[in-house]
Protein backbone atom coordinates (compact mmCIF):
# COMPACT_ATOMS: atom_id res chain seq x y z
CA UNK A 1 0.00 0.00 0.00
CA UNK A 2 2.90 2.21 1.10
CA UNK A 3 4.78 1.79 -2.25
CA UNK A 4 1.42 2.48 -4.07
CA UNK A 5 0.89 5.96 -2.67
CA UNK A 6 4.60 6.73 -3.12
CA UNK A 7 3.66 5.94 -7.07
CA UNK A 8 0.44 7.60 -7.27
CA UNK A 9 2.40 10.72 -5.47
CA UNK A 10 5.26 10.84 -7.86
CA UNK A 11 2.83 10.60 -10.62
CA UNK A 12 1.20 13.90 -9.57
CA UNK A 13 4.64 15.50 -8.85
CA UNK A 14 5.29 14.48 -11.98
CA UNK A 15 2.51 16.21 -13.91
CA UNK A 16 2.99 18.83 -11.62
CA UNK A 17 6.59 19.30 -12.31
CA UNK A 18 5.68 19.40 -16.32
CA UNK A 19 3.09 22.08 -15.88
CA UNK A 20 5.51 24.13 -14.11
CA UNK A 21 8.09 23.31 -16.60
CA UNK A 22 5.62 24.38 -19.31
CA UNK A 23 4.84 27.18 -17.30
CA UNK A 24 8.38 28.44 -16.90
CA UNK A 25 8.92 28.02 -21.10
CA UNK A 26 6.01 29.91 -21.83
CA UNK A 27 6.39 32.90 -19.14
CA UNK A 28 5.67 36.29 -19.93
CA UNK A 29 6.05 35.71 -23.29
CA UNK A 30 4.00 35.27 -26.35
CA UNK A 31 4.18 32.03 -28.72
CA UNK A 32 4.69 32.81 -31.91
CA UNK A 33 4.24 30.24 -35.21
CA UNK A 34 6.25 30.97 -38.46
CA UNK A 35 5.08 29.19 -41.44
CA UNK A 36 8.02 29.41 -43.91
CA UNK A 37 6.83 28.38 -47.87
CA UNK A 38 10.01 25.80 -47.85
CA UNK A 39 13.21 26.03 -45.92
CA UNK A 40 15.58 25.31 -48.97
CA UNK A 41 15.48 28.49 -49.98
CA UNK A 42 18.56 31.14 -49.38
CA UNK A 43 16.90 34.61 -49.30
CA UNK A 44 14.04 32.88 -46.77
CA UNK A 45 16.93 31.04 -45.02
CA UNK A 46 18.48 34.27 -44.13
CA UNK A 47 15.09 35.62 -42.68
CA UNK A 48 14.50 32.38 -40.66
CA UNK A 49 17.61 33.13 -39.47
CA UNK A 50 17.49 36.97 -38.63
CA UNK A 51 13.63 35.93 -37.10
CA UNK A 52 15.26 33.55 -34.28
CA UNK A 53 17.47 36.28 -33.79
CA UNK A 54 15.25 39.14 -33.62
CA UNK A 55 12.77 36.32 -31.21
CA UNK A 56 15.11 35.83 -29.03
CA UNK A 57 14.23 36.18 -25.36
CA UNK A 58 11.34 38.54 -26.29
CA UNK A 59 8.66 35.44 -27.94
CA UNK A 60 8.88 31.58 -28.35
CA UNK A 61 9.39 30.82 -32.22
CA UNK A 62 8.42 27.52 -33.79
CA UNK A 63 8.86 27.43 -37.35
CA UNK A 64 7.53 25.17 -39.86
CA UNK A 65 8.60 24.09 -43.22
CA UNK A 66 5.83 24.19 -45.97
CA UNK A 67 8.30 22.16 -48.49
CA UNK A 68 6.77 24.01 -51.29
CA UNK A 69 3.43 22.64 -51.11
CA UNK A 70 0.24 24.14 -50.16
CA UNK A 71 -1.48 21.46 -48.90
CA UNK A 72 1.69 21.00 -46.26
CA UNK A 73 1.37 24.73 -45.19
CA UNK A 74 -2.38 24.36 -44.63
CA UNK A 75 -2.23 21.31 -42.16
CA UNK A 76 0.81 23.62 -40.78
CA UNK A 77 -2.04 26.20 -40.26
CA UNK A 78 -4.69 24.10 -38.75
CA UNK A 79 -2.44 22.89 -35.81
CA UNK A 80 -1.13 26.32 -34.70
CA UNK A 81 -4.42 27.25 -34.99
CA UNK A 82 -5.50 24.66 -32.45
CA UNK A 83 -2.41 25.80 -30.07
CA UNK A 84 -3.76 28.74 -29.63
CA UNK A 85 -0.51 30.12 -30.76
CA UNK A 86 -0.53 34.30 -29.93
CA UNK A 87 0.75 35.44 -33.48
CA UNK A 88 1.43 33.47 -36.59
CA UNK A 89 3.84 34.83 -39.34
CA UNK A 90 3.05 33.10 -42.76
CA UNK A 91 5.55 32.79 -45.97
CA UNK A 92 2.84 31.91 -48.58
CA UNK A 93 3.78 28.94 -50.36
CA UNK A 94 1.02 29.77 -53.16
CA UNK A 95 0.08 33.57 -52.73
CA UNK A 96 -2.90 32.77 -54.37
CA UNK A 97 -4.70 30.58 -51.44
CA UNK A 98 -3.88 33.23 -48.88
CA UNK A 99 -7.72 33.68 -48.96
CA UNK A 100 -8.73 30.62 -47.35
CA UNK A 101 -5.54 31.04 -44.95
CA UNK A 102 -6.44 34.64 -43.82
CA UNK A 103 -9.88 33.39 -43.16
CA UNK A 104 -9.28 30.44 -40.55
CA UNK A 105 -6.49 33.14 -38.57
CA UNK A 106 -9.37 36.02 -38.85
CA UNK A 107 -11.56 33.44 -37.72
CA UNK A 108 -9.23 32.55 -34.46
CA UNK A 109 -8.63 36.33 -33.72
CA UNK A 110 -4.99 35.74 -33.83
CA UNK A 111 -2.75 38.35 -35.26
CA UNK A 112 -0.89 37.52 -38.94
CA UNK A 113 1.94 38.88 -40.93
CA UNK A 114 2.64 38.11 -43.97
CA UNK A 115 5.47 38.05 -45.54
CA UNK A 116 8.09 37.84 -48.99
CA UNK A 117 5.48 35.81 -51.26
CA UNK A 118 2.94 38.62 -51.65
CA UNK A 119 -1.13 38.04 -51.75
CA UNK A 120 -3.90 40.46 -53.01
CA UNK A 121 -3.68 42.89 -50.67
CA UNK A 122 -7.64 43.12 -50.95
CA UNK A 123 -7.91 39.58 -49.86
CA UNK A 124 -5.92 40.96 -46.57
CA UNK A 125 -7.90 43.95 -45.84
CA UNK A 126 -10.92 42.27 -44.61
CA UNK A 127 -8.43 42.01 -40.99
CA UNK A 128 -7.43 44.51 -38.98
CA UNK A 129 -5.08 42.23 -37.47
CA UNK A 130 -3.07 42.04 -40.83
CA UNK A 131 0.08 43.11 -42.19
CA UNK A 132 2.34 42.40 -45.17
CA UNK A 133 5.93 42.91 -45.08
CA UNK A 134 7.74 42.77 -48.46
CA UNK A 135 9.97 44.43 -50.90
CA UNK A 136 9.11 46.79 -53.73
CA UNK A 137 8.23 44.80 -56.92
CA UNK A 138 9.93 47.62 -59.08
CA UNK A 139 12.56 48.05 -57.06
CA UNK A 140 15.12 45.60 -57.69
CA UNK A 141 14.84 46.04 -61.82
CA UNK A 142 15.20 50.08 -61.17
CA UNK A 143 18.72 49.69 -59.28
CA UNK A 144 20.04 47.15 -62.20
CA UNK A 145 19.12 49.84 -64.54
CA UNK A 146 21.43 52.43 -62.09
CA UNK A 147 24.24 49.57 -62.03
CA UNK A 148 23.97 49.38 -65.72
CA UNK A 149 24.17 53.30 -66.17
CA UNK A 150 27.39 53.27 -64.07
CA UNK A 151 29.18 50.14 -65.52
CA UNK A 152 28.24 52.07 -69.37
CA UNK A 153 30.08 55.43 -68.20
CA UNK A 154 32.85 53.75 -66.16
CA UNK A 155 33.86 51.22 -69.25
CA UNK A 156 33.47 52.79 -72.92
CA UNK A 157 34.72 49.73 -73.79
CA UNK A 158 32.20 47.92 -73.51
CA UNK A 159 30.64 49.40 -76.11
CA UNK A 160 32.23 46.75 -78.66
CA UNK A 161 31.10 47.94 -81.77
CA UNK A 162 31.01 51.61 -80.66
CA UNK A 163 27.54 52.42 -81.87
CA UNK A 164 26.75 54.15 -78.74
CA UNK A 165 24.21 51.45 -77.62
CA UNK A 166 24.44 49.31 -75.12
CA UNK A 167 23.38 45.44 -76.61
CA UNK A 168 22.16 42.73 -74.17
CA UNK A 169 20.78 39.76 -73.78
CA UNK A 170 18.06 39.17 -71.33
CA UNK A 171 17.33 36.10 -68.98
CA UNK A 172 13.77 36.27 -67.01
CA UNK A 173 12.92 33.74 -64.50
CA UNK A 174 9.43 32.96 -65.02
CA UNK A 175 6.86 33.97 -68.29
CA UNK A 176 4.18 35.27 -65.08
CA UNK A 177 5.61 35.86 -62.20
CA UNK A 178 4.86 39.51 -61.17
CA UNK A 179 8.65 39.78 -59.62
CA UNK A 180 10.34 38.38 -63.12
CA UNK A 181 7.85 40.67 -65.18
CA UNK A 182 9.25 43.78 -63.13
CA UNK A 183 12.53 42.98 -62.98
CA UNK A 184 12.56 42.51 -66.69
CA UNK A 185 10.67 45.33 -67.55
CA UNK A 186 12.10 47.96 -65.14
CA UNK A 187 16.41 47.25 -65.56
CA UNK A 188 15.98 48.28 -68.77
CA UNK A 189 13.21 51.13 -68.90
CA UNK A 190 15.24 52.65 -65.98
CA UNK A 191 18.49 52.25 -67.94
CA UNK A 192 16.85 54.44 -70.07
CA UNK A 193 15.71 56.76 -67.84
CA UNK A 194 19.17 57.33 -66.97
CA UNK A 195 20.55 57.67 -70.75
CA UNK A 196 21.67 54.34 -71.00
CA UNK A 197 20.66 53.83 -75.35
CA UNK A 198 19.59 49.58 -74.61
CA UNK A 199 19.50 47.11 -77.79
CA UNK A 200 18.21 43.77 -77.31
CA UNK A 201 20.15 40.93 -78.60
CA UNK A 202 17.72 37.75 -79.29
CA UNK A 203 14.39 37.07 -77.28
CA UNK A 204 14.18 36.98 -73.95
CA UNK A 205 15.19 33.62 -72.12
CA UNK A 206 12.87 32.44 -69.63
CA UNK A 207 15.27 30.32 -67.55
CA UNK A 208 13.14 29.63 -64.54
CA UNK A 209 15.80 31.31 -61.82
CA UNK A 210 17.58 28.33 -62.74
CA UNK A 211 21.66 28.20 -63.40
CA UNK A 212 21.70 25.37 -65.56
CA UNK A 213 18.84 26.16 -68.13
CA UNK A 214 20.52 29.84 -68.43
CA UNK A 215 24.02 27.85 -68.94
CA UNK A 216 21.79 26.29 -71.58
CA UNK A 217 20.81 29.36 -73.32
CA UNK A 218 23.72 31.81 -72.72
CA UNK A 219 25.96 28.71 -74.79
CA UNK A 220 23.36 29.16 -77.84
CA UNK A 221 23.68 32.96 -77.47
CA UNK A 222 27.21 33.08 -77.85
CA UNK A 223 27.08 30.68 -80.75
CA UNK A 224 25.04 32.72 -82.84
CA UNK A 225 26.00 36.59 -81.47
CA UNK A 226 29.49 36.10 -79.78
CA UNK A 227 31.45 39.57 -79.87
CA UNK A 228 28.19 41.29 -80.42
CA UNK A 229 27.04 40.49 -77.15
CA UNK A 230 28.04 43.87 -74.64
CA UNK A 231 25.79 42.92 -71.27
CA UNK A 232 24.14 40.36 -69.80
CA UNK A 233 20.75 41.11 -67.81
CA UNK A 234 19.54 38.30 -65.06
CA UNK A 235 16.39 38.36 -63.28
CA UNK A 236 18.13 36.46 -60.53
CA UNK A 237 22.05 35.56 -59.42
CA UNK A 238 21.35 31.60 -60.25
CA UNK A 239 20.96 32.54 -63.94
CA UNK A 240 23.57 34.99 -63.73
CA UNK A 241 25.81 32.39 -62.56
CA UNK A 242 24.92 30.28 -65.27
CA UNK A 243 25.76 32.83 -68.16
CA UNK A 244 28.95 33.49 -66.55
CA UNK A 245 29.71 29.48 -66.84
CA UNK A 246 29.02 29.54 -70.39
CA UNK A 247 31.08 32.71 -71.20
CA UNK A 248 34.14 31.04 -69.28
CA UNK A 249 33.65 28.20 -71.25
CA UNK A 250 35.10 30.37 -74.33
CA UNK A 251 37.28 32.06 -72.14
CA UNK A 252 35.23 35.12 -71.02
CA UNK A 253 34.78 36.37 -67.24
CA UNK A 254 37.59 33.54 -66.27
CA UNK A 255 39.58 35.29 -63.30
CA UNK A 256 42.73 37.55 -64.21
CA UNK A 257 41.67 36.78 -67.99
CA UNK A 258 41.17 39.72 -70.71
CA UNK A 259 37.64 39.11 -72.41
CA UNK A 260 35.03 40.05 -70.18
CA UNK A 261 31.34 41.06 -70.58
CA UNK A 262 29.30 42.53 -67.72
CA UNK A 263 26.73 40.78 -66.20
CA UNK A 264 24.46 41.59 -63.37
CA UNK A 265 21.84 40.02 -61.39
CA UNK A 266 19.43 40.05 -58.28
CA UNK A 267 20.01 38.63 -54.51
CA UNK A 268 23.13 38.95 -53.59
CA UNK A 269 23.87 35.13 -53.14
CA UNK A 270 26.87 33.84 -51.83
CA UNK A 271 28.25 32.21 -55.45
CA UNK A 272 27.07 35.83 -56.74
CA UNK A 273 28.89 38.33 -54.22
CA UNK A 274 32.16 35.68 -54.35
CA UNK A 275 31.92 36.34 -58.71
CA UNK A 276 31.92 40.07 -57.82
CA UNK A 277 34.64 39.63 -55.70
CA UNK A 278 36.98 37.83 -58.08
CA UNK A 279 35.57 40.57 -60.66
CA UNK A 280 34.05 37.70 -63.00
CA UNK A 281 30.31 39.12 -62.70
CA UNK A 282 29.86 42.77 -61.88
CA UNK A 283 26.70 43.53 -60.01
CA UNK A 284 23.66 42.11 -58.39
CA UNK A 285 20.97 43.79 -55.95
CA UNK A 286 20.31 42.67 -52.09
CA UNK A 287 17.56 41.68 -50.92
CA UNK A 288 18.01 42.51 -47.44
CA UNK A 289 16.66 39.60 -45.78
CA UNK A 290 17.62 40.12 -42.27
CA UNK A 291 16.58 43.47 -42.61
CA UNK A 292 12.80 41.95 -43.60
CA UNK A 293 12.76 39.79 -40.41
CA UNK A 294 13.34 42.27 -38.12
CA UNK A 295 10.56 44.25 -39.34
CA UNK A 296 8.41 40.98 -38.80
CA UNK A 297 9.52 40.31 -35.39
CA UNK A 298 8.83 43.90 -34.53
CA UNK A 299 5.70 44.23 -36.10
CA UNK A 300 4.35 40.54 -34.39
CA UNK A 301 5.48 41.77 -31.12
CA UNK A 302 3.83 45.07 -31.46
CA UNK A 303 0.67 43.02 -32.23
CA UNK A 304 0.78 40.59 -29.95
CA UNK A 305 1.10 43.06 -27.21
CA UNK A 306 -1.98 44.66 -28.06
CA UNK A 307 -0.18 47.79 -29.34
CA UNK A 308 -0.94 49.39 -33.23
CA UNK A 309 1.52 47.05 -35.47
CA UNK A 310 3.83 49.86 -36.56
CA UNK A 311 4.15 51.23 -33.02
CA UNK A 312 7.42 52.90 -32.01
CA UNK A 313 9.16 51.25 -35.13
CA UNK A 314 10.52 53.23 -38.01
CA UNK A 315 8.32 51.39 -40.42
CA UNK A 316 5.27 53.27 -42.70
CA UNK A 317 2.82 51.91 -44.93
CA UNK A 318 2.74 52.44 -48.20
CA UNK A 319 -0.22 53.31 -50.27
CA UNK A 320 -2.35 50.36 -49.41
CA UNK A 321 -2.13 51.17 -46.30
CA UNK A 322 -1.44 47.28 -44.72
CA UNK A 323 1.99 46.56 -46.10
CA UNK A 324 5.42 47.88 -45.42
CA UNK A 325 8.53 47.56 -48.19
CA UNK A 326 11.28 46.35 -47.49
CA UNK A 327 14.64 48.71 -49.70
CA UNK A 328 16.65 46.49 -51.67
CA UNK A 329 20.57 47.46 -52.09
CA UNK A 330 23.06 47.69 -55.26
CA UNK A 331 25.80 45.28 -54.46
CA UNK A 332 28.99 45.99 -56.89
CA UNK A 333 32.65 45.78 -56.20
CA1 LIG B 1 27.19 48.74 -78.60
Amino acid sequence: MKSEKIRMLSTVCMVLLGIFAEAAAFAGVPNIAALIYKYDDTYVSTVRNALSKAFDGKANLTMKDGEGQQAIQNDQLDVVIEKKMDGIIVNMVDAQAAGGVVEKIKAAGIPVVFFNREPDLNVLKGYDKAVFVGTNVVEAGKLQGDIIKSLWDANPNFDLNKDGQFQYVMFKGEPDNPEAIARTEFSVKQAEANGVKMAQIGETFVCNWDTAQAETAMESALASNEGKIELVIANNDAMALGAIAALSGIGYNVEGGSKFIPVIGVDATNPAVDAIGKGIMSGTVKLDGEAMGEAIAAIMLNMTAGKAPLDGTQYTYDDSGIAVRIPYSPYVK
